[in-house]
């Protein structure tokens, strides 16, 4: 529902009904703290316009109030828009699952050159889909690769599920604890974002409103990793690639374990700010299909 016009005359800010001007609420945003870009964005969410339109009506009445509070005081933009754009896609997130990162679109680009050099229909699995937002972006932009994608977690399996409805994108989601719902089958390509920030990491605190399991294993935040390298060889067709994004500081132990389990053409890739954040190898012999 929208909110009722302001009365002429009428402040920019009404404590009582949390509704104020546009340009009232990016002061207030100014006012605690919050990022202009992200106020913007949840201006531009809740007056179903964007931002060109948000500059030219500073005095239209928004009901934000009580959102840029809750942003000031840490809940992340896309839990309370409930989307979050990724490689083209707008997926729906809740607190649920990780809300997919800009970084991680680098795997996809990945995973996409791979595809490419591929006729037929590739296989793909996405293993901790969460949102499903590898997995989606992949199908999306390859729709001849036949995906696969696995979630220990219901709850983030129904977001990534109904993800996959509203895109109109044919996923198959299965649950289950990294390879365990995959017995006996193999693929093309495997990628994976699995949890990989270490147990005392002094950032966590900040990301408090996303699920604990999808972002740290405990430790040194290498568990996951070394454990989908260590079984990835086994769901893998010859030839077949594994992409795993990973910390900053994490490619040399990535590298020296995909070298152990015999990957061959190792590589990384960079994030967005320049930094080691997607490893990946592929097995010996040559590729099927
Ligand atoms: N890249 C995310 C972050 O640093 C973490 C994602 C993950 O652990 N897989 O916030």
């Amino acid at each position: 529902m929208s909110p009722a016009p302001l009365p002429a005359g009428e402040t920019a800010h009404s404590a009582t009904e949390g509704v104020t001007t546009v340009d009232g609420a990016l002061a207030l945003a100014r006012q605690l703290g919050v990022e202009r870009a992200d106020a913007q964005a949840l201006l531009a969410h809740l007056t179903g316009h964007d931002r060109a339109w948000l500059i030219t009506h500073g005095d239209a009445p928004v009901a934000a109030e009580d959102l840029l509070r809750r942003l000031a005081a840490g809940e992340p933009l896309a839990h309370l828009t409930g989307v979050q754009p990724f490689h083209g896609l707008l997926l729906q997130v809740t607190p649920a699952t990780l809300i997919p990162r800009p970084d991680t679109e680098t795997v996809v680009d990945w995973a996409l050159e791979l595809l490419a050099a591929r006729s037929g229909e590739p296989t793909v699995a996405d293993l901790g889909t969460g949102s499903g937002a590898i997995a989606l972006a992949i199908k999306a932009a390859c729709p001849r690769a036949r995906v696969t994608a696995v979630d220990l977690s219901a709850d983030a399996l129904a977001v990534a599920h109904g993800n996959g409805q509203r895109l109109g994108l044919a996923v198959q989601w299965l649950q289950g604890n990294w390879f365990q719902p995959l017995a006996g089958r193999r693929f093309d390509l495997i990628v994976s974002n699995p949890p990989y920030i270490a147990g005392d990491d002094p950032h966590l605190p900040a990301l408090r409103h996303e699920p604990l399991a999808a972002l740290t294993p405990g430790g040194d935040g290498l568990a996951d990793l070394h454990a989908l390298i260590d079984a990835a060889p086994g769901h893998l067709n010859p030839g077949g690639w594994l992409l795993l994004e990973h910390g900053w500081d994490q490619a040399a132990a990535v590298a020296q374990r995909l070298a152990l389990r015999d990957f061959v053409d190792t590589g990384l890739r960079l994030d967005l700010a320049g930094r080691a954040r997607a490893s990946g190898g592929r097995l010996p012999g040559p590729a099927t299909g």
